[in-house]
């Protein structure tokens, strides 16, 4: 039988996943199939066991649930237990079910691997202290970085995460609003939803210098308004979150089915994908 698998939401219609995987097993000759599953809000848990019931091996969990789904692994990484969020569950027969999150290290690949970008030493910015945020802060910080400002709107959830991650490294919050005495970053990354809304934040001109890199965790077909905004000020380079996404799924693969698939060509064709749309 095939093995199954399914990315689990609300809402999921918008979901590439299914999309990724189908390349990803193609590409590896891996047999499986992969769903997109509604799950509702107040019945995550019951949907779970539902799709295990049926023969389920793994799933890869999205917004509003990977604080739920943290809470169903029997075992977890050291990253998915500080994070206190789980994207990929493994069902496998006789074993714990497994949580991880791989948004860290998916954001991780694409920035070092895909935008060759160093980031040892380098002052970086991250805007947000949502789940995404949370997610991406220890790998991050496994970089070395000089220094990582996180600053969000509601100051006090990035202070909160600030406490949660002290011990790993240079880390300081701060509000959204207070970044004006704040130095030029040499990495801008957006880790808030405020792309998805068409909204463009309201941040001072010099923290962008002309080497700067500003990276967008949303997707788009054409730049998001965070991407417009430090193309405009002078960043040396702009990238969105597509890569993000294909690497992440990537890695939840591999901890699926031990195999791990390329990453250039699914990010290439669902780029490809994305303008036509737009087109
Ligand atoms: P959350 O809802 O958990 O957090 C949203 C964050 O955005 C909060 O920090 C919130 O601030 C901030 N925010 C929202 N609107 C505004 C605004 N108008 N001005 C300033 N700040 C704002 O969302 P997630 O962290 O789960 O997701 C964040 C983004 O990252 C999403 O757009 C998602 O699509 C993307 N993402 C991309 C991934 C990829 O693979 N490319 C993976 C995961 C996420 P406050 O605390 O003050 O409310």
């Amino acid at each position: 039988m095939t093995d199954r698998y399914a990315v689990m939401g609300n809402p999921i219609g918008h979901s590439r996943s299914p999309a990724i995987h189908a390349r990803f097993a193609a590409q590896t000759g891996q047999a499986i199939d992969y769903a997109a599953i509604l799950a509702p809000v107040a019945g995550f848990a019951a949907a779970v066991a539902a799709f295990r019931e049926q023969g389920g091996r793994g799933l890869n969990v999205t917004v509003p649930f990977k604080q739920e789904a943290c809470a169903l692994a029997d075992e977890l990484t050291p990253r998915a237990r500080r994070a206190g969020a789980v994207n990929t569950l493994r069902f496998a027969p006789g074993e714990p079910v497994f949580g991880d999150t791989t948004d860290g290290v998916g954001l991780l690949h694409d920035l070092q691997r895909n935008l060759g970008l160093t980031l040892a030493g380098r002052r970086i910015l991250l805007l947000g202290a949502g789940g995404a945020a949370r997610g991406v802060i220890e790998p991050l910080l496994e970089a070395a970085p000089a220094e990582l400002v996180i600053a969000n709107r509601t100051a006090a959830r990035a202070e909160q995460l600030a406490r949660l991650f002290a011990d790993l490294g240079p880390l300081r919050a701060t509000a959204l609003d207070a970044l004006d005495g704040a130095a030029a970053f040499d990495i801008l990354i957006n880790a808030t939803s405020a792309s998805l809304a068409g909204t463009t934040l309201a941040l001072p001109a010099h923290l962008v210098a002309a080497d700067s890199v500003a990276y967008d965790m949303v997707y788009a077909a054409r730049p998001t308004p965070f991407m417009r905004w430090a193309g405009e000020h002078g960043a040396a380079r702009v990238a969105d979150g597509l890569g993000m996404l294909v690497e992440q799924a990537a890695e939840s693969f591999f901890l699926w089915r031990g195999v791990r698939p390329r990453t250039a060509p699914v990010i290439a064709d669902l780029r490809a994908q994305l303008a036509a749309s737009y087109a």
